[in-house]
């Protein structure tokens, strides 16, 4: 029987606490590890500490890139001053390949119309390293993926000359490997399949809406308006601007922070008046932005089936279902 081998590059999984020990003499690593009994990507001080073949993190790695809050800018009799970045690079390792889609996601979403500047600031001195237990055809986008082929092997696939880098290091060799089965990732399975077709999502959300769904009124009802979804989600990007004067007035600081179009007063205006007066037009604004308005301005939904919604939502609102149930309804009325 002819074995169908052929020569990739590896490293061992006991070789990569050694890697990163290497790399972090030039970039600040982050890292999944356990935090009370969860995963959390996270400054990796030890290792050893590595979690490799974890579920889902709570919050997704977009807060090294987007953080929750950063102050743009300083104002004062002296003029605008912006904070700088000094730090060294930074290398997130262990993304899954979801995180690493968001990513990409995000990187196009951050440069139209114009590039956000302070998102690119740290965006473009990051090395991203995905690690999955599936096996990659596609490669959703970073610098490096190591795919598990079993409990001993990694084969490293090297995307961009970063990646090429690491991987001509002293850790990985050349070895003969079969082809990866690969077990498949089996959260959202559904959804995922959803995803492939954005147009029928879009046009099912859009009729949804149009056609009264009584999906809307119970979630309006069951959404406490927390906000957690948006802020576990990997590519949800709102954010709110907030200035404030220093008691004497001498200086000012505007300040970004992570907004949620499920909070109430998102779409409050000045005067007082709200786009979006009620839970039920707030929560349907969140499926509209990843769908519709996903779909018509990058031609996808800016969601990549990760899980974290519906494991975070207080509610226990599980957007797999909900969207399914569109979409079947949809067809049926439509075709
Ligand atoms: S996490 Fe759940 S309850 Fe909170 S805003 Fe989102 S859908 Fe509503
Ligand atoms: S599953 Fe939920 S949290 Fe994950 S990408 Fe989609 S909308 Fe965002």
């Amino acid at each position: 029987m002819i074995k169908n081998y052929k020569m990739e590059p590896v490293i061992e999984r006991n070789s990569i606490p050694s890697l990163l020990k290497i790399l972090s003499s030039d970039y600040s690593i982050i890292a999944p590890q356990e935090r009370n009994g969860e995963v959390v990507f996270d400054d990796l001080k030890d290792p050893e500490c590595l979690v490799l073949g974890y579920k889902v993190t709570i919050l997704p790695p977009k807060k090294y890139l987007f953080p929750p809050e950063e102050i743009l800018f300083t104002y004062s009799g002296k003029g605008v001053r912006t904070p700088s970045i000094t730090s060294k690079k930074l290398l997130i390792f262990g993304l899954s390949l979801r995180d690493l889609e968001a990513i990409t996601q995000l990187d196009e979403i951050m440069s139209t119309p114009h590039p956000d500047y302070f998102y690119w600031k740290r965006r473009s001195r990051s090395i991203l390293v995905g690690v999955t237990d599936e096996s990659v055809h596609a490669p959703p986008g970073g610098d490096l993926i190591l795919e598990r082929m079993d409990d001993e092997l990694y084969r490293a696939i090297p995307l961009t000359q970063a990646g090429k880098k690491i991987v001509k290091g002293r850790f990985f060799k050349k070895q003969d490997i079969l082809p990866h089965k690969g077990e498949g990732n089996q959260v959202m399975e559904e959804l995922r399949k959803l995803l492939l077709d954005p147009e029928t999502l879009a046009e099912a959300v859009k009729w949804s809406r149009a056609e009264g769904h009584p999906v809307w009124e119970e979630l309006g009802k069951r959404c406490i308006g927390c906000g957690i979804c948006t802020y576990v989600c990997p590519i949800c990007h709102c954010f709110s601007m907030e200035n404030s004067v220093s008691l004497d007035g001498s200086t000012c600081t505007r300040c970004r922070k992570w907004d949620a179009c499920t909070l109430p007063g998102f779409a409050r205006i000045a005067g007082g008046y709200d786009h979006h007066p009620s839970q039920k037009k707030r929560y349907y604004n969140w499926y509209y932005h990843k769908f519709v308005r996903g779909y018509k301005e990058y031609g996808k939904s800016q969601c990549v089936a990760c899980g974290r919604c519906q494991t975070y939502c207080p509610a226990r609102i599980d957007i797999e279902k909900e969207l399914l149930g569109i979409v079947k309804d949809y067809r049926e009325a439509c075709g």
